[in-house]
């Protein structure tokens, strides 16, 4: 396992060519994780993991809240009985739960199961918060960590314990219900395209890859750098299932009783930090956006000969002024070489790295260095602040068309199931083809066209767009007269 001493050496991995040991060798040596934690699929993550997961949270949070959702923190632990109620929702989730069957030497009568999502806790108080209409829509989300008993792991895409947000909904109608499923996949699609410069494309689920319990799934999948998708959170229209099978019920304005509608949102921030570590991160490590960056500016003294002590000086105390500007600015005045510094800076992701020289000071200018392009521009020190924010929204815009262009250039038309295989295999990306139905009854076809392919799977048809399929076109797979547009791709 490559260790954060990576960072000492020239790290240089083909992102494009070898992606698996790209991803496998920089969450490590960007110091975002520790993986020598003794509990396989559990991961220790390190300050500037925790500090980029704190602002993914601090860019959702907000939005939520604007939305009219109000925080809460629920147990970590569901008893079994809970678990049970919906019948569809144990079935999906129990081959993943870990149990606590025990409290110091004695058997518990009830084991307790380690969230896996929260359906059973949020409805169980539900049930006594929601009786009059008035009491809705009732809207929280909580920010946590969930446990999933899982047989293959790779931090930040697929762990036994994962940090996320879940919020849990309940409406009167299912007009509103469905509305809020809208406003859950724009906030996600926006959030992580203007603040974080990742592309989204929002999925109608088919029926058969829905949420065990849900009436309709819409979920985010973003592309990686091999072709495959990162499906990045997800938002589900549960219908009445669950406060059906709860009890929870409330009174009509006109005196009648109702089942409310409910909905689950599941922006998964871990997921996040995988899709904005792989989509900008280069052979020379990760590239974080300024908005999120915990270390948004890295300051290099330039110290030689008998002026080097007072350089180093000068450095801390324009880092300083940064910081009172609220930039998050370190000063690098340790005593590696320059050279060794960039490496280690660029490993890290910092967006900009401010070089000031006894030449510098003397003109009263810095030099000022992208981490995307490295472009180097020369700015006065007196507006060094505002030149770095303009910096660091210019380098948010390039990360931006960059990913659009990879995302656009993988979307490839199929008309064959030996096409959409070649595509996979190629070039991987969306390969967007006809398709018999996304109902029930298109399974059969979906399970053949994933042998076939390798591991293609239907994603589903697009949320924002409705495509019609072409006049005469059938289905890629069983040759019957297509119903719908999907995109098939590989998954993590
Ligand atoms: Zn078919």
């Amino acid at each position: 396992m490559a260790s954060t001493m990576m960072a000492q050496r020239e790290f240089d991995l083909d992102k494009r060519k070898n992606f698996s040991e790209w991803y496998n060798t920089i969450i490590y040596a960007s110091g975002l994780i520790d993986g020598r934690y003794n509990v396989a699929g559990f991961v220790v993550h390190k300050p500037l993991a925790t500090r980029l997961m704190r602002g993914i949270y601090a860019l959702l949070e907000p939005e939520l809240e604007a939305d009219g959702h109000e925080p809460v923190a629920f147990p970590t632990v569901i008893p079994k009985e809970n678990f049970e109620i919906e019948k569809e929702h144990v079935a999906g989730f129990v081959p993943q739960v870990f149990w606590v069957t025990k409290g110091g030497g004695e058997e518990f009568a009830r084991p307790l199961a380690l969230r896996p999502t929260s359906e059973t806790a949020f409805y169980q108080m539900f049930a006594l918060w929601i009786k009059a209409h008035s009491d809705l829509p009732m809207k929280f989300y909580q920010s946590c960590t969930v446990f999933r008993y899982e047989h293959e792991t790779l931090p930040f895409i697929r762990g036994r314990e994962f940090h996320w947000i879940e919020t849990h909904d309940a409406f009167a109608t299912a007009k509103e219900a469905l509305g809020q499923t809208a406003t859950d996949n724009e906030i996600f699609s926006r959030v992580l395209f203007d603040h974080l410069g990742v592309p989204v494309t929002v999925f109608k689920r088919p029926q058969w890859d829905k949420f065990p319990g849900g009436e309709e799934t819409f979920a985010y999948d973003v592309l990686m750098p091999d072709g495959k998708m990162l499906q990045c959170g997800s938002t589900h229209y549960l219908g009445q299932n669950f406060t059906k099978a709860f009890g929870v019920k409330f009174t009509k304005a006109d005196g009648g009783e109702e089942f409310p509608f409910s909905t689950c949102f599941g922006p998964g921030v871990w997921r996040i930090v995988a899709a904005v570590a792989s989509v900008h991160g280069d052979n020379k490590g990760l590239i974080l956006p300024f908005s999120v960056a915990p270390v948004q500016v890295a300051v290099v003294p330039i110290a030689k000969g008998e002026n080097a002590e007072a350089v180093v000086k000068e450095c801390r105390k324009i880092a300083a002024g940064l910081k009172k500007d609220g930039i998050r600015v370190v000063c690098d005045d340790s005593d590696k070489s320059p050279g060794f510094k960039y490496n280690y800076w660029e490993m890290r992701g910092v967006p900009l790295r401010v070089e000031i020289g006894g030449r510098e000071l003397e003109a009263g200018t810095a030099t000022v260095v992208r981490r995307d392009t490295r472009e180097k521009k020369v700015v006065p020190l007196a507006k060094l602040a505002d030149e770095l924010r303009k910096e660091g929204s210019a380098m948010l815009a390039t990360l931006k068309d960059a990913a659009e262009a990879d995302l656009k250039a993988h979307v490839t038309e199929a008309k064959t199931k030996e096409e959409v295989k070649n595509v996979l295999e190629s070039k991987g990306g969306f390969v967007r083809t006809h398709f018999c139905s996304t109902a029930r009854d298109g399974e059969a076809c979906a399970k053949e066209l994933q042998a076939f392919t390798i591991g293609g799977k239907v994603r589903g048809t697009l949320v924002n767009k409705e495509e019609k399929p072409a006049a005469g076109a059938k289905c890629v797979v069983c040759g019957h007269s297509a119903k719908t547009v999907v995109y098939v791709a590989k998954q993590y």
